[in-house]
């Protein structure tokens, strides 16, 4: 064996060289791995020996992108388009020998390689969307010249990470090793079969068959904008859609340039920095200050959950697909078969689609049992209350519920405004008690709040962000107060947008403008979708008319909006009659730009943010950015409320804060703007 550099290997064996790099923990690369490869690769060449190269990593996974620590610090011998050329170029066929997660860089260096084997557990793909980015190391030209343009849309749109037998089905792998542990074996045996068949080196550059029916379809980069047209609302993506037309249109070396030239602007794009923002911030999320690293978590393997309505069974269903067997517990059969036939039905709707096996679905509404009697969530572990949204009904369970469970119980309560300080009174363990707040759907909203109450121990806190992860959620804790993190700030948008109509702004201008914001829906859609009875109106005059009028929402197909032709909704000049009617001002009467309506609903959001991060609800202003992020469809390419302030510059903030009746400015953001400062410094 050679050690070419640290880190690097190679080994000639039977006619086969064989380069192992080995930087923990990811082979991330960085200047000494592209210099250590570059010589590997050379001195490869130069063994007349050598009739095949097999690159292969030690470790967790093969290469998993850039270092980006030393990115800039220390140039390279070769760049990183000098060593894609040189192993491309390589007059020896290579083969990259795959395990772990390629993506990336890691997945682009593997594509200069002439074949791919794969681990049959690995997970590959080029994740730099999400980022607001590109694979600017050619991914976008070689991926569509061995999937062809629609796989590598795909992969390149959504950033997922595709398991080797699809990766093997749309042709970006070769071969799946015959076991985990053989790769290296398995590499080595393919080397020696293609030498023995004198197979030449196989450039994807070169690639044609594919690309060559795309180019045969005249139609088909149009149809594919057509079906990504959601996700090319992101600069990013339209970027990449370009590259892939240019790939589809040839040849390799103008889509390079093309690649390159779309790349530059991308990094320092506003929309880049967000999503940079967000993915760091999601990571800051996880993080508890003042909890000891040592704290040991509660374990919980059995779970309970109290009541079975539109979040118990979603809650519940949530559990049942991270594993946990769950006790579903109801005041009437009637309630208890609707919840679980709730369940059920996700779980066999999917098995339906062919989403889950008819195996897994089974097993998962075997793992359901219900019950009318509370005495039954005796041996639970945790018991989530998805119960109505009453304080003295959620007290009384509390204090029932102590008499029945384990005393080292977690006990949490889904409440979505409700004191969590206040519930906890009933309970005997109020250390054991805390806010477990999902969003609806409960089984596929990523945002879980998890509210400390003031006795809240830490082990109960610790389990719950353990608990999030197994259930795949993004946790933020928060604090307790009307609303936590999320609902305290949409209430704020909600009495904007009231005011806003009661000045004659029309429900249709206002939901607009946040749709063009980039929200998946304006308020009035979201409320509509909701049901105008679900809350209490009193206070909101149009939609206790709304209400009254018989008006409340999709379910009775009309609401602000008429749904008698469809689940889009239209404008409804009916509405505007009763709006009228309701505040005295002619709805419609008043016109505001779509940026002064964003003004008028976000800046005060933000401002209540403030006073969350000032009050020690939230942990930082990252946190919120996460909540409304994943919680309520803030679109994660403006960075959350708090990050779009900072954007948008807090002094600009605080000037148009002044100008909205009723609006104190927060002595946190007003401190941050005379400082010149930042939320999220
Ligand atoms: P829901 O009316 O759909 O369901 C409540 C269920 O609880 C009913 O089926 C009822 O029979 C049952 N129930 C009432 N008292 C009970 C008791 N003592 N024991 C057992 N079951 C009992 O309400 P929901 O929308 O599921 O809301 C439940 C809780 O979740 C509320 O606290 C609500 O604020 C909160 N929440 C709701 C949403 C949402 O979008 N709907 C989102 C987050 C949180």
């Amino acid at each position: 064996m050679t050690a070419i550099n640290e880190g690097i290997d190679l080994t000639v064996e039977d006619g086969v060289a064989v380069i192992t790099l080995d930087f923990p923990p990811v082979n991330a690369m960085g200047p000494a791995m592209l210099d250590g490869l570059y010589d590997a690769l050379m001195g490869a060449l130069a063994d007349p020996e050598a009739k095949c190269i097999v690159l292969i990593c030690a470790g967790r996974t093969f290469i998993a992108g850039a270092d980006l620590k030393s990115l800039g610090k220390v140039a390279p011998k070769v760049d990183f388009f000098e060593l894609q050329d040189a192993v491309e170029n390589s007059s020896k066929p290579t083969i990259a020998a795959l395990h772990g997660t390629p993506l990336g860089g890691g997945l682009e260096t593997a594509l200069t390689l002439h074949y791919r084997i794969a681990t049959p557990s690995t997970r590959m793909g080029l994740p730099e969307v999400k980022l607001g980015l590109l694979p600017g190391g050619g991914g976008t030209q070689r991926l569509p010249r061995i999937t062809g343009a629609a796989h590598a849309l795909d992969l390149l749109l959504t950033g997922r990470q595709v398991p080797a037998p699809e990766a093997l089905e749309i042709g970006l792998i070769d071969r799946i090793s015959a076991s985990e542990e053989s790769l290296r074996a398995d590499a080595i045996a393919f080397a020696r079969e293609l030498v023995a068949e004198g197979k030449p080196p196989k450039r994807v550059r070169d690639r044609e068959d594919k690309i060559e029916a795309d180019r045969a379809d005249p139609g088909l980069m149009e149809r594919l904008r057509e079906q990504w047209a959601g996700s090319l609302k992101l600069e990013a993506a339209q970027a990449i859609y370009r590259c892939v037309q240019a790939a589809v249109k040839g040849p390799f070396e103008a889509g390079v340039a093309v690649e390159r030239a779309e790349f530059l602007p991308l990094p320092s794009s506003a929309q880049s920095l967000a999503l940079r923002h967000m993915f760091m911030a999601e990571r800051e999320a996880a993080k508890i200050p003042g909890l000891p690293k040592d704290t040991a978590l509660k374990p919980v393997a059995k779970v309970a959950v109290i009541g079975g309505g539109t979040m118990g069974s979603g809650i519940a269903t949530a559990f049942l697909d991270a594993g946990f067997p769950v006790t579903m517990v109801e005041t009437t059969q009637e309630a208890l078969d609707r919840g679980a036939a709730s369940t059920k039905g996700v779980f066999t709707s999917r098995a339906a689609r062919g989403k889950l096996t008819q195996e897994k679905a089974d097993a998962r509404i075997a793992a359901l049992s219900t019950t009318l009697d509370l005495s039954a969530v005796a041996d639970a572990d945790l018991v989530v209350e998805a119960v109505f949204e009453d304080m003295e009904v959620k007290k009384d369970l509390f204090a029932r519920l102590s008499q029945v469970v384990r005393p080292d119980a977690i006990l949490a309560s889904n409440t979505s405004t409700l004191d969590i300080d206040q519930i906890a009174t009933a309970a005997a363990h109020p250390e054991r008690v805390l806010g477990l707040h999902f969003f609806s759907p409960a089984h596929v909203m990523r945002l879980l709040e998890v509210v400390r109450g003031a006795k809240t121990d830490h082990a109960t806190l610790a389990t719950a962000m353990n608990l999030a992860k197994k259930l795949g959620k993004i946790a933020v804790v928060s604090g307790v107060c009307y609303g936590f993190i999320g609902n305290r700030m949409l209430a704020v948008r909600r009495d904007q947008t009231n005011a806003l109509l009661a000045e004659g702004v029309s429900p249709w201008d206002i939901d607009e403008a946040l749709v063009d914001y980039g929200f998946p829906m304006g308020q009035f859609q979201m409320l509509d979708m909701a049901g105008l009875d679900v809350v209490k109106t009193d206070s909101d005059v149009v939609r206790t008319a709304l209400v009254a009028a018989g008006r409340k929402g999709q379910k009775t197909g009309k609401g602000y909006y008429d749904y008698s032709q469809g689940r889009h909704g239209n404008p409804d000049p009916a509405t505007l009659d009763i709006i009228t009617q309701a505040t005295g001002v002619k709805s419609g009467s008043k016109t505001l730009s779509t940026p002064e309506i964003i003004e008028r609903l976000l800046f005060p959001m933000i401002n209540e943010g403030a006073k969350i991060v000032e009050e020690g609800i939230a942990y930082r202003a990252s946190d919120i950015d996460v909540v409304w992020v994943y919680g309520y469809g803030w679109p994660a390419y403006k960075g959350g409320p708090m990050f779009y302030a900072d954007h948008v510059g807090l002094s600009t903030v605080v000037e148009a804060l002044r100008a909205i009746p009723g609006v104190t400015v927060a002595p946190l953001l007003e401190k941050l703007a005379a400082e010149g400062g930042k939320f999220n410094a």
